[in-house]
């Protein structure tokens, strides 16, 4: 005898065919006829996660709370998930992931008394392998996910043990065929849930109710289910929760297969649409990062502490919100992005507001009166800063002409004037500085005439063909950088690294594939370098062409006497169902390949399939490691000598492949127009995951810079 669980349930996507208005409404609609079932069927159980959704009916619907509180206080109503949303799994950090919990747990504690114990996340597409740590850290004992499907991933059973990276382990449970089923006969549905089950274990669940845009069960589901409890020979039909059906199997928990690690793969496309939605959340997610450890380390007032965190955790809820796995998963409708866009920039704001609150009043508070043109830097990090900075000052339009920059004992600082951001006498600086953790230091803005420099070596040779240090040295020509060499040894094939064009005529999502196999449309060509910047500090050169219909600027740098390339692409995307890659091609082949990923890494194998990435990615020889580090690109594959990431893609917006008539509906393409895109090439005989994930978090929290200039007399 197998009894089947059945959870009724309702999965509501606040956005994706419809905007976030819609989503509040079908909430309401979908809560209230839930509460309606467990008014008419008194063994019905009701099955939903998510805080959001319970903050629209608190918000809107004052009687309706207060009937599913009564709910839950009787067990009729059970709680899942205990996040803000369902969010996507693949892009966010750890710590949006930690707010997620964080803020739904605190929610649910807070309205309802109860600490949802399950995790839900029934509709994301492929799980981390931090997932199961940072549950179990949270205390939560299960899981219940929906994707990668069975012919994304074999699993043997529904139901199985899920190990994390850092070795905690959950029971976990994958549904079968689909948290949402309409029909009212639910006998398809069930026997499938059987297919998958473990005949051992004598449980399983089945998910049914009305889904996506809400709905929930039916009474004709119900008055189905209640008809044929004992209808089919060695099944019972049980209305019920997950709790009671892990409760069920938890004797069994060490006889459960094992799976370790990320749950992938699902869905390719989704690492790449919508580039821009998926860059304001990464730097969105590192704004209110650092925003936070501003205020640790600057706001010694506890009253003034408290208002900026408050702060703090309000942007959050905008972010959460859009982490959602239609919003980051860049599949939502063409009007849903404008509110999307606006949630993040609200939350951009609030970051920058406290970020700015915090560095101002404890400079007023903590530095003393000065006369001098002062820069700040604030090393908001908890390891030390060694490195450079960049900043622009305001000369009163004059220009820079001797003047120099010292410390405030008079020590002169090593300084280059790069390229500005206007060309109109606004100078852009860049030095070196070393700042204790959560410290500060102070620049001086001198006029001249300035003292001897120390230090004037320079081992920095740049003209349109050659960018190159004592260690580094790239040969550049028309389609990109042709040839590099490490202290003399090649790492480069002739192909080099370059931009291209790929077909892609997959749908949104790619759901029917999990690599890039169509053919390229266009590869840089013809185009020729300017060189930028010559030195003391830093060698640049820029090439402003056309790939494609597309304008873009690529500049490259490179430090003195520093084993990294730095890259910058800026590009107007004017090309649809074409995917724009960054190819790098190497010399020799890879011996392995770790990945960053949501508090951690993986390795993974060298292949043509796709995967998401986080922050870095390292290909390792036998005595030479390269690590492409950003946080503006998030999907590539590493295949053979074919290191390639792939950085725009432009499907028609939630399309899911088919013809559909002239009348149902436009195309509009994802990720046209501007894009900014910031990579660092690092390369070393070893490059510790450590130094990588610094380098990765400061490419989104720079040292804080402003000018001081309180106090000082003009002219200058
Ligand atoms: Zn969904």
């Amino acid at each position: 005898m197998t009894v089947v669980h059945m959870i009724g349930n309702a999965h509501i996507d606040p956005v994706w065919l419809w905007g976030w208005q819609a989503g509040v409404d079908e909430a309401l609609a979908t809560l209230s006829a839930a509460a309606d079932r467990c008014d008419e069927y008194p063994d019905f159980i009701f099955t939903c996660g998510e805080a959001w959704l319970y903050q629209q009916a608190e918000r809107l619907r004052p009687d309706l709370f207060t009937r599913i509180q009564r709910f839950v206080a009787e067990g009729r109503w059970f709680i899942v998930g205990g996040t803000y949303i369902q969010p996507d799994l693949n892009l966010p950090t750890e710590m949006a992931l930690r707010r997620q919990v964080r803020h739904g747990q605190a929610y649910f504690q807070d309205r309802f008394a109860v600490q949802p114990r399950i995790g839900y996340n029934v509709d994301c597409f492929g799980h981390p392998a931090l997932m199961p740590d940072l549950l179990a850290e949270y205390g939560y004992t299960a899981y219940v996910l929906g994707r990668p499907g069975p012919s994304q991933m074999d699993i043997p059973f529904a139901a199985f043990r899920w190990r994390g990276a850092a070795g905690a382990e959950i029971s976990a449970f994958r549904i079968v065929d689909s948290y949402a089923y309409s029909l009212p006969d639910l006998r398809a549905h069930i026997m499938q849930a059987m297919a998958q089950a473990d005949p051992a274990l004598g449980h399983t669940m089945c998910f049914y109710g009305v889904g996506d845009h809400g709905g929930g069960p039916t009474r004709l589901q119900l008055d189905w289910i209640l008809e044929h409890r004992t209808a089919f020979a060695g099944i019972e039909l049980r209305l019920s929760s997950p709790q009671a059906f892990f409760d069920a199997i938890a004797p069994y928990h060490q006889s459960l297969p094992l799976v370790e690690g990320e749950l992938q793969h699902c869905f390719p496309g989704c690492y790449s649409a919508m580039g821009d939605i998926k860059r304001a959340q990464r730097h969105g997610e590192h704004l209110l990062d650092q925003a936070e450890r501003a205020v640790v380390a600057l706001s010694s007032d506890p009253a003034e502490r408290s208002r900026h965190l408050a702060k703090i955790d309000a942007a959050w809820n905008d972010l959460l919100f859009t982490g959602f796995h239609d919003i980051v998963a860049g599949t939502a409708t063409p009007t849903a992005w404008a509110s999307c866009r606006a949630m993040q920039g609200r939350a951009r704001v609030m970051g920058e507001e406290v970020v700015l609150d915090a560095t101002r009043l404890w400079a007023h508070r903590a530095l003393p009166p000065s006369h001098e043109h002062r820069i700040i830097v604030i090393n908001t990090d908890d390891v030390p800063y060694d490195g450079f900075v960049e900043c622009e000052t305001w000369m009163d339009f004059e220009l820079w002409q001797d003047r120099f920059l010292s410390t405030i004992d008079g020590l002169s600082v090593p300084f280059q004037q790069v390229q500005p951001d206007v060309t109109h006498r606004v100078p852009r600086l860049l030095f070196r500085t070393c700042i204790p953790p959560g410290a500060a230091t102070t620049v001086l803005v001198r006029k001249g005439p300035p003292p001897p420099i120390q230090d004037v070596s320079c081992d920095l040779a740049v003209s349109p063909t050659l960018l190159a240090n004592s260690q580094l040295a790239l040969r550049l020509g028309p389609t990109g950088i042709t040839g590099m060499a490490f202290d003399g040894r090649p790492l480069l094939s002739a192909r080099g690294i370059s931009l291209q064009l790929r077909h892609d005529n997959t749908d949104t999502w790619s759901t029917a594939t999990d690599r890039w196999t169509e053919s390229l449309s266009a590869t840089l060509s013809g185009g020729t370098w300017e060189v930028e910047e010559t030195g003391p500090l830093r060698a640049g050169v820029c090439m402003e062409h056309r790939l494609g219909t597309s304008r873009l600027r690529w500049t490259l740098s490179l430090l003195r006497d520093d084993p990294r390339v730095f890259m910058r692409l800026e590009i107007n995307f004017d090309e649809r169902r074409t995917l724009l890659q960054l190819g790098i091609d190497l010399a020799t082949t890879p011996v392995r390949r770790i990945d960053a990923v949501p508090g951690g890494t993986v390795q993974r194998p060298l292949t043509p399939v796709e995967y998401p990435v986080q922050g870095w990615s390292r290909l390792s020889q036998a005595d030479v490691e390269m690590a492409l580090i950003t946080q503006d690109a998030y999907s590539l594959s590493a295949d053979g000598r074919s290191w390639q990431w792939t950085l725009l893609r432009s499907p028609p917006m939630a399309w899911l492949g088919d013809t559909p008539p002239i009348d149902h509906g436009r195309d509009t393409y994802t990720d046209q127009g501007v894009h900014d895109l910031r990579f660092a090439l690092h390369i070393g005989t070893t490059l510790p995951d450590a130094a990588l994930n610094i380098a990765a978090r400061r490419m989104a929290q720079h040292p804080i810079t402003f000018e001081r200039t309180e106090g000082i007399r003009r002219p200058l």
